[in-house]
C-alpha cells in the first residue's frame, strides 16, 4: 500500500535533468561566478499550493539538491489583507509531503520590513522615490499605454525633506488607506510600464499575521522580492513568465540600493492543466462559495486535494519532470498527470476486492455455512508484496454490470448458462435469475465446480472472463466517491463564467458498495487498487462511520473501449 501520510524521499536517484535554467546554473558553477547555488520558493500565503507550484518547487528545490546548494522557503507575506496562518501551515505541510526540505532556511519577507523601509528611505534621499498623494485610480489613469507615455504626478518633484517627512508619517499611521503611496522615480515614458514610477509602498491599516499592528505601510511585491533575494544571497531567483516584464525593475532596484548580493531572476513557463483553474484567487472562490468540499476536495488541483484523492508525491514529481522546464506557455493534458499517478500506483498499490454496484450471487451447491480462505496476491507487479487470505462463501457480491441477461456480442462476462472464473476462487455457472416485481434482477443463482479451486480447471477449460467478488457475510459496506474533472471545458479559465462550467457529475457518490473486509482497517490516506475498477484512497471522512473511498484514477477499461468502437 502506498502511505500518503508520511513523507517520501525526493528522487535521490532521479535521472539527470537538463533544461535552459539548469544549463545557466551549471555554467555559473563552472565559470566560478558562484560556488554555492541558492534558490528560493516564495509562496504568498493567500491560499493552498496547487500543481503549478509543484513545478516551481521541484525546480527550486531540485536545482539546490542537484548542485549541493540550498533552497529557502520564503513566505512573501507582504499583503496582510489576504494572508492567513492557516495557509502558511498548509504550504509547509505540502512541501514536506512532496519530499522537499528547506532545513533551517525558513524566511518571511516580513522579517525584512525594517531593512526594506531603510532602503526606501535611501531611495528618497537620493531622489529616486517620492510620496504621491494621487489615488490608485489616478495613478492607473496616468500610467499611459503601450503606445502613449505616462503623465507625471503633480507630486513627483517634491523635496527630499518633504518626502522623508511624509513617508515617516505614513509609517506612523497618520494617513488613511489609499491616501498616499511611495513611488520609485524612474521614467514615466519608459516603454516598460513597470518602470513608469512603480508603487513601492502602500498604506494598510490592518493586522499582519506575523508583525501584528507594527506596520501601517507595506512594501509591494516588486520592492520586497529582489531585495529579499539579495538579503538571503539567493543566486538564481526563478519565477514564471509573467514576471519577465518586472525584471528591469528587479534589476533597477538592485542597481540603486546598497544590497549585499546580486541575485539573477530567470523566468520559465507556468504550468497550466486542462479542465482546471490554477490561480489561487479562483480556487479560493470555489472554496468560499461552496462549489467544492474545501481546499482539499479531491477534484481540486491543490496538493492537499491530490493527496486526499490518493495521488502519491512521487506521481506529482514524475509528472512535473515529464513536463519539463521551458519558456513557452502551454496547457498540459490532465491525462498526463493521471498517467504519472497510475504508473506509480501500479507498482506500489496493493490489490483488493471491492464491488461498487453489488448484485447477490448464491452458489446453490456450495455448502451452507462453509468458509474457505482463498490466497490472493497483493500485487502481481511486486512479488514482495505477498499474498492475503480472502474468505469465500455461498453468498457473494459481484458487480451488477458483470452480468447481462441477454448478453450483447463481445460481452464475455456472466450470463444465463455461461461459466466464468471468480478470481482466485472457482469457476461458476449461472443457472438462474431472480427478479423483483419491476423486472429488475436482484439475485443470480449459480453452481460451482469444486475441482477448480484457485480458479483453474484441471481439464484446461478457460472461461473468457474473470470477475472479482466479495463474500456477503464478510463484506464491509462503504461509500465510494467517483471523481471526474471539475470543469467540462478543457480551458475553463478562458470562459466568462467558469463556475457555470462546473460539471455536476464531477463527483458521484455511491452508497451501499461492498468491500473486502481488510479494507475496514486500512488507514486513512492509503491507496489500493480495487481490482478491475481503479485506484481508490481512503478518505478522512471515514473517521465518522462507514469507510469512504475516493477514486484516485481509473484503470483502462477495455469494455468501454469495445463499446466506443461499436
Ligand atoms: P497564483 O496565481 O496561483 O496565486 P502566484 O504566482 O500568485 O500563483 P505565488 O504564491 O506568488 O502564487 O507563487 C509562488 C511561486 O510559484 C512563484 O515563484 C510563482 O512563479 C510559482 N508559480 C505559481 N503558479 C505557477 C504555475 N502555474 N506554474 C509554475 N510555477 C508557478
Ligand atoms: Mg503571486
Amino acid at each position: 500500500m502506498t502511505t500518503q501520510t508520511t513523507t517520501e524521499p525526493a528522487d535521490a536517484a532521479a535521472p539527470e535533468r537538463s533544461d535552459f535554467i539548469r544549463d545557466i546554473v551549471a555554467e555559473d558553477l563552472r565559470s566560478g561566478k558562484h560556488t554555492t547555488i541558492v534558490t528560493r520558493f516564495p509562496p504568498e500565503p493567500n491560499g493552498y499550493l496547487h500543481i503549478g507550484h509543484v513545478k516551481a518547487i521541484a525546480l527550486d528545490f531540485g536545482i539546490a539538491q542537484e548542485t549541493g546548494g540550498r533552497c529557502h522557503l520564503r513566505f512573501d507575506d507582504t499583503n496582510p489583507v489576504k494572508e492567513e496562518q492557516e495557509y502558511i501551515d498548509a504550504i509547509e505541510a505540502d512541501i514536506r509531503w512532496l519530499g522537499f526540505d528547506w532545513g533551517e532556511h525558513l524566511y518571511f519577507a516580513s522579517d525584512y520590513f525594517e531593512q526594506l523601509y531603510a532602503w526606501a528611505v535611501e531611495l528618497i534621499r537620493t531622489g529616486l522615490a517620492y510620496v504621491d498623494d494621487q489615488s490608485a485610480e489616478e495613478i492607473r489613469a496616468t500610467r499611459g499605454t503601450l503606445t502613449e507615455p505616462g503623465v507625471a504626478s503633480p507630486w513627483r518633484d517634491r523635496s527630499v525633506e518633504e518626502n522623508l517627512d511624509l513617508f515617516a508619517r505614513m509609517r506612523a499611521g497618520e494617513f488613511p488607506d489609499g491616501s498616499r503611496v511611495l513611488r520609485a522615480r524612474i521614467d514615466m515614458a519608459s516603454p516598460n510600464i513597470n518602470l513608469r514610477d512603480p508603487v513601492l509602498y502602500r498604506i494598510l491599516h490592518t493586522t499582519h499575521p506575523r508583525t501584528g499592528t507594527d506596520w501601517r505601510i507595506y512594501p509591494m511585491y516588486d520592492f520586497a522580492h529582489g531585495q529579499s533575494d539579495a538579503i538571503e544571497s539567493v543566486t538564481h531567483s526563478l519565477c514564471t513568465l509573467e514576471y519577465e516584464a518586472h525584471r528591469p525593475l528587479y534589476d533597477w532596484l538592485l542597481d540603486h540600493l546598497p544590497v549585499p548580493s546580486r541575485p539573477r531572476q530567470i523566468e520559465f513557463a507556468r504550468l497550466n492543466l486542462t479542465h482546471t483553474l490554477m490561480s489561487k484567487r479562483a480556487l479560493r472562490t470555489l472554496v468560499q462559495d461552496g462549489h467544492v468540499r474545501g481546499w482539499d476536495d479531491p477534484r481540486m488541483p491543490t496538493v492537499a486535494g491530490m493527496r486526499r484523492r490518493g495521488f502519491p508525491a512521487q506521481g506529482l514529481r514524475d509528472f512535473v519532470a515529464m513536463v519539463g522546464i521551458a519558456k513557452a506557455d502551454n496547457i498540459i493534458e490532465v491525462g498526463m498527470l493521471e498517467y504519472a499517478v497510475r504508473s506509480v500506483l501500479n507498482r506500489t498499490a496493493q490489490r483488493r476486492f471491492a464491488v461498487l454496484d453489488p448484485i447477490k450471487v448464491v452458489i446453490e451447491d456450495y455448502p451452507e455455512g462453509q468458509v474457505e480462505l482463498m490466497e490472493v496476491p497483493n500485487n502481481p507487479e511486486d512479488p514482495t508484496a505477498g499474498t492475503r487470505q480472502v474468505p469465500f462463501s455461498r453468498e457473494l457480491w459481484i458487480e451488477r454490470d458483470d452480468f447481462m441477461e441477454e448478453p450483447a456480442p463481445k460481452f464475455f462476462r456472466l450470463a444465463p448458462g455461461r461459466e466464468v472464473r471468480l478470481r482466485a476462487a472457482y469457476l461458476v455457472t449461472c443457472i438462474g435469475v431472480i427478479k423483483d416485481e419491476s423486472g429488475r434482477v436482484v439475485e443470480l443463482r449459480c453452481t460451482y465446480d469444486p475441482a477448480t479451486r484457485g480458479g483453474d480447471a484441471p481439464d484446461g477449460r478457460r472461461p473468457k472472463a474473470t470477475l472479482h467478488w466479495v463474500s456477503a457475510a464478510h463484506a464491509v459496506p462503504a461509500e465510494v466517491r467517483l471523481y471526474g474533472h471539475l470543469f467540462r471545458s478543457a480551458d475553463p479559465g478562458a470562459l466568462d463564467d467558469p463556475i457555470a462550467d462546473i460539471d455536476p457529475e464531477s463527483e458521484r457518490v455511491l452508497t451501499g458498495c461492498q468491500l473486502e473486509g481488510s479494507l475496514a482497517e486500512l488507514p486513512v490516506g492509503e491507496t489500493v487498487q480495487f481490482e478491475r475498477l481503479g485506484y481508490f484512497c481512503k478518505d478522512p471522512d471515514s473517521a465518522s462511520g462507514a469507510p469512504v473511498f475516493d477514486r484516485t484514477v481509473t484503470l483502462k477499461d477495455t469494455w468501454a473501449k469495445v463499446q466506443a468502437r461499436g
